[in-house]
């Protein structure tokens, strides 16, 4: 699985890349194709499709150095703004097939952060029919499984 994906090659050091933390689990570099300066990826070192692959502990892991190079490029890089982006499968937009959580950071001169332009009310009896099977699910398995 690993054999052609990008990012085990980087993660073996076989492709270039700027790296900006490694420790024995994880890794952070920057997109080469950044969406904006400062744009950082953050990817696991063992190979993990997506999220519903990922393991919890390793998610936290993940999660932590994030939230610490988040800091790190507002101190440093200065931006206005920032988000976190992680995309998964062909609908969600995901086009390297290695977990990645991108760190995108914002400038205010340019045009402003918009996700869909035109949002509608949800009925809350509609949303309790969407989500209660989920609310179930969570119960059943609990927050580690
Ligand atoms: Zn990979």
């Amino acid at each position: 699985m690993g054999a052609d994906c990008i990012f085990c090659s980087i993660v073996r050091g076989e492709a270039p890349a700027t790296k900006v933390w490694e420790d024995e689990l994880a890794l952070a570099f920057a997109d080469a194709f950044p969406l904006e300066r400062g744009h950082l990826l953050v990817v696991p070192k063992v190979h993990v499709e997506n999220i519903y692959a990922l393991d919890p502990e390793l998610g936290a892991h993940l999660f932590r150095l994030t939230v610490r190079l988040a800091a790190a490029l507002k101190t440093e890089l200065e931006p206005d703004g920032m988000n976190l982006f992680q995309a998964n499968e062909l609908a969600g937009g995901q086009e390297v097939f290695h977990f990645h959580l991108h760190i995108l950071p914002r400038w205010k001169e340019r045009a402003p952060f918009r996700i869909i332009p035109n949002r509608t009310r949800s009925p809350y009896d509609e949303l309790e029919r969407l989500f209660a099977p989920v609310r179930a699910r969570m119960a059943g398995v609990g927050p580690r499984a």
